[in-house]
């Protein structure tokens, strides 16, 4: 087992002097570098040995301590690790998956090095449900699944209407189609290895997302959905697409501290509730929808990967033109039996 670059793009700005990356916060530069550089830097893939490495050097004209300050410069810098997160995925995942997700290993590999692949191990192992609006609620499956999450239920019945079809999501020939057939030929073919069974009810999600009118009444969730250990909203109101905001029982606001501060700001809130809850969905263009839908995937990768994604007890606006309008912060209402903050 040999040492791994961290897959930043390597730019040479002499022959002396080595830059990995190109954004000005984050690059890193390498100077004084002695001629062979390159030819020990080719090595650097978790194959090959130091030995092996040197042996490369010596050819190439450096002696072992030029090699050997070469690769402590590397490691200063955070620049190389010393296992190849690949070897950290489960054992069990299909090659094809493993081909698959080669490219987010690499981008989580950026920002956790060496520690990468148990990040992407763990949101394998993440389970998600996605209930409600169908329009947001497949092509969301199919980044998820395509991102890793490999455990995701999509309750469904009925049959396809045209109005719901999407890019990355159910297909104009779905048509008239059972629902849930429909809906995994989709997220199957993004991610042929998902397994989209249905949750038994002792199953504790890590995540539900409830996609429809936002503000409408909480919907009727199968009981897994029900249990999550969080949640996250997804939906449309007046032509904005609104994610957010993601709540943690007992750690954050929940959806009974969001409809308190509705209620705060305009006390004839739950009477207009009630009667969001019967409608259809507000439009929203394709092209926000999957705005809306690929900022919720990586906000929810972010949550399933250990982070705090920016929707966490926030919403998040997005205008038909794609440009964030507003931020709303969801703090935990006084009023509400949940747990306060300080249980954070
Ligand atoms: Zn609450």
């Amino acid at each position: 087992m040999g040492r791994t670059l961290i897959p930043f793009r390597a730019l040479w700005r002499d022959a002396g002097t080595l830059q990995f990356g190109t954004d000005p916060d984050h690059a890193i530069v390498l100077t004084g570098l002695p001629a062979g550089t390159a030819d020990v830097l080719a090595l650097l893939d978790g194959a090959h040995s130091d030995e092996a490495v040197r042996a490369a050097g010596a050819e190439a004209g450096l002696s072992a301590d030029e090699v050997d300050s070469l690769l402590a410069a590397l490691e200063r810098c955070s620049a190389v690790t010393d296992r190849d997160p690949a070897n950290d995925l489960p054992g069990n995942l299909p090659v094809s998956a493993r081909r698959q997700l080669r490219g987010e290993l690499a981008t989580l590999t950026q920002r956790h090095g060496a520690w990468a692949g148990v990040v992407l191990s763990r949101r394998i192992d993440r389970r998600v449900v996605l209930t409600g609006d169908h329009r947001f609620v497949v092509p969301l499956a199919t980044v998820l699944a395509a991102s890793g999450v490999r455990r995701l239920w999509i309750p469904a019945s009925g049959r396809v209407r045209i109005g719901e079809t999407m890019p990355s999501g159910l297909r104009a020939i779905d048509e008239r189609q059972p629902r849930g057939t429909a809906i995994a030929e989709v997220v199957l073919a993004a991610a042929p290895d998902a397994d989209l069974r249905p949750f038994p009810n002792s199953l504790v999600p890590d995540l539900t997302v409830v996609a429809g009118p936002v503000g409408a009444p909480a919907p009727d969730l199968p009981t897994p959905a029900r249990k999550a250990r969080a949640r996250l909203e997804l939906g449309v109101r007046d032509g904005l697409a609104v994610v957010g905001p993601l709540t943690v029982p007992g750690r954050t606001a929940c959806p009974t501290c969001v409809e308190l501060a509705r209620t705060d700001r305009d006390p004839d809130w739950p009477a207009l509730a009630a009667q969001l809850g019967g409608a259809p969905t507000d439009p929203c263009s394709v092209a926000n929808t999957l705005a809306a839908v690929a900022l919720a995937g990586a906000q929810i990768l972010e949550h399933l990967d250990g982070g705090r994604p920016a929707v966490r007890s926030a919403s998040l606006e997005l205008a038909a033109s794609g440009a964030i309008v507003r931020r709303r912060q969801w703090d935990p209402h006084p009023a509400c039996p949940c747990t306060s903050p300080s249980a954070a």
